[in-house]
């Protein structure tokens, strides 16, 4: 499949002539042809204006339809074979394993949409009889359900080019929900970005969705993106990306005179807590596992663990010391964009500055994008003292924190920001003594985590990848897993409607044999 360089606007290409930009290959810093061309204003109105005009045809297509067309996706997106993949890795530098493996995962996502479509049940359909002789006034019969919002945007994030930048998780739960999709590519991946995006074009077009289900824009700078969030057509909007950039976008939605939902999942630092009886049982264990977490991808995965706590003892002491030696053995890595590593090195040398010890690898030539690995340490105290310790530093490093008592870790699982997740190594002992950390963190986080690391998030029927601000702009809702549909519909009662004028999941038959509440019981006839 060639790649163009321009913008998909719902059945068409874009031109060729906005400003230009290129991705750049991280491992040696230098330009990946070809040049990508800026969406224009006129093809953002276009893109919009279509979506507009698809909201209403496809928003009505029976589930089952739409679950076709996701499945077709999936295929499409398999059929790219290594071209994705290589451009995949050239753009980002990692490996070719990681996409094969994420390639799966987004097809994965697609089609366990589909299958939620398939079965129907996800609308919550109520329905509630009328009761015309009630007294004293009559009870009038009331059904509702979920419905799509209307045409989406969504955000590329620049750690999952494919499961979440152009078909992955956002995207597939909004196109499951009835939602037109608009698409902001990341300027760092722009050719896996066009790749993916032709290949849900053509699932678009060969199963017959209307013109306008999906966009993908290009844009250099941020002015696109902001029209498109501030456009009064579009009705929400899907961001993975820095706490800076997600919060400027749900300042926009809010500013607008109709503010719309905007799910942002922005930054985290995923608290760890070694718990005396897990550093004493299994201190080496642990350290293969930490750095496999604190290192994998990077260390740009929004789950990396970026705070681990342990107590004041000697097996700390060890474990320390054998972190460190870990560490001083990982190649240094590229890291996505020249922007990403900047702040890596700015935020260490910050930290460095603040904290009781830093440990870094010592590589004499960094090629392309590269970092040095490392590792910083401190006391609870000073952590404490220190509010700017809870920053996320996005990258291959991660913050040790030696606890003096049981006292000061329940201060600062107190004082932390909203989380994706935190995790807790302990013994049964451990979880019984701590029971009050846990209970403290789970207002904390979206996920709690036992005896395992937080990186790796399964996608599964249960998932919640989400969590308080700033870990995301609404922690009433899940980035992965199938509950991600309802943050793109919205529900719609219909009162004493006939039933021929009712949508089919509230029809008095059922007749797509959903599960549904019917007069306050859950039922399927
Ligand atoms: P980013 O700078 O927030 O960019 C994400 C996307 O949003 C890009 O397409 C970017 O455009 C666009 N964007 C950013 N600010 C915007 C604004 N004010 N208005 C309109 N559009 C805007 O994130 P990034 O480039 O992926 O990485 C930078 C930092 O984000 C990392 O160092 C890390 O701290 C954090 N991050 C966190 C997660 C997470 O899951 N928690 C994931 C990835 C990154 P451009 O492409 O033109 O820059």
């Amino acid at each position: 499949m060639a790649i163009t360089g321009r913008s998909i606007i719902g059945y068409d290409r874009g031109s060729t002539g906005g400003n230009t930009f290129t991705a750049f290959n991280p491992r040696t810093a230098e330009a990946v042809e070809p040049e990508f061309h800026s969406a224009t204003e006129a093809e953002l109105g276009r893109a919009i204006s279509l979506a507009d005009e698809a909201r209403i045809p496809y928003g009505n297509l029976p589930g089952k339809t739409r679950a076709a067309f996701l499945r077709k996706i999936a295929d499409n997106i398999e059929a790219l074979g290594d071209t994705l993949i290589e451009r995949a890795s050239l753009e980002t530098a990692l490996p070719d394993q990681r996409f094969i493996g994420e390639r799966a995962r987004t097809c994965g996502q697609l089609r366990m949409f589909a299958d939620l479509l398939d079965e129907g049940s996800w609308v919550d359909a109520r329905v509630d009889h009328a009761i015309p002789d009630r007294q004293p006034i009559p009870k009038p019969d009331v059904r509702s359900m979920l419905r799509p919002l209307g045409p989406v945007a969504v955000f590329c994030a620049s750690n999952f080019p494919l499961a979440y930048s152009v078909a992955g998780g956002d995207t597939a739960s909004a196109l499951a929900a009835g939602c037109p999709v608009i698409v902001i590519a990341h300027t760092a991946h722009p050719s896996t970005a066009e790749l993916v995006g032709s290949a849900l074009m053509e699932a678009a077009r060969s199963t017959g969705m209307p013109d306008g289900v999906f966009s993908l824009l290009f844009a250099k700078g941020y002015e696109i993106g902001q029209t498109l969030v501030k456009h009064p057509a579009l009705k929400a909007v899907g961001f993975t990306g820095s706490r800076r950039g997600g919060r400027a976008l749900m300042d926009i939605a809010a500013a607008r005179t109709e503010p719309i939902p905007v799910y942002t999942e922005m930054s985290s630092v995923n608290p760890t807590f070694f718990l005396p009886g897990a550093i004493e049982e299994r201190g080496e264990g642990l350290v293969t596992g930490l750095h496999a977490s604190v290192t994998g991808g990077a260390g740009q995965f929004c789950t990396k663990p970026g705070l681990v706590f342990l107590p004041e003892s000697q097996a700390s002491l060890a474990f320390i010391s054998n972190f460190k030696f870990e560490i001083s053995n990982t190649p240094s890595p590229p890291l996505l964009t020249d922007g990403i590593r900047k702040s890596y090195d700015d935020a260490s040398e910050k930290r460095a500055t603040e904290v009781m010890d830093h440990f870094e690898k010592e590589e004499d030539e960094l090629a392309g994008f590269s970092v040095n690995p490392s590792v910083f340490e401190t006391t609870s105290i000073e952590f404490l003292n220190t509010p700017d310790l809870n920053e996320e530093i996005f990258g291959p490093t991660t913050l040790l924190i030696k606890s003096r008592s049981k006292e000061d870790l329940l201060a600062i699982a107190r004082s932390l920001e909203g989380q994706l997740t935190a995790s807790v190594h302990g013994t049964e002992k451990d979880l019984i003594e701590y029971a009050d950390l846990i209970r403290i963190l789970e207002t904390k986080v979206g996920r709690l985590i036992f005896n395992g690391f937080s990186t790796g998030v399964e996608v599964c029927p249960s998932m919640v990848h989400g969590g308080p601000y700033p870990a995301t702009s609404d922690s009433r809702s899940t980035a992965v897993g199938s509950r991600a549909i309802t943050r793109f519909a919205r529900l719609v009662c219909f009162q004493n409607f006939p039933d021929a004028a009712l949508p089919d999941e509230l029809k008095e038959a059922n007749p797509l044999a959903l599960w549904r509440m019917v007069d306050g019981d859950f039922k399927k006839d």
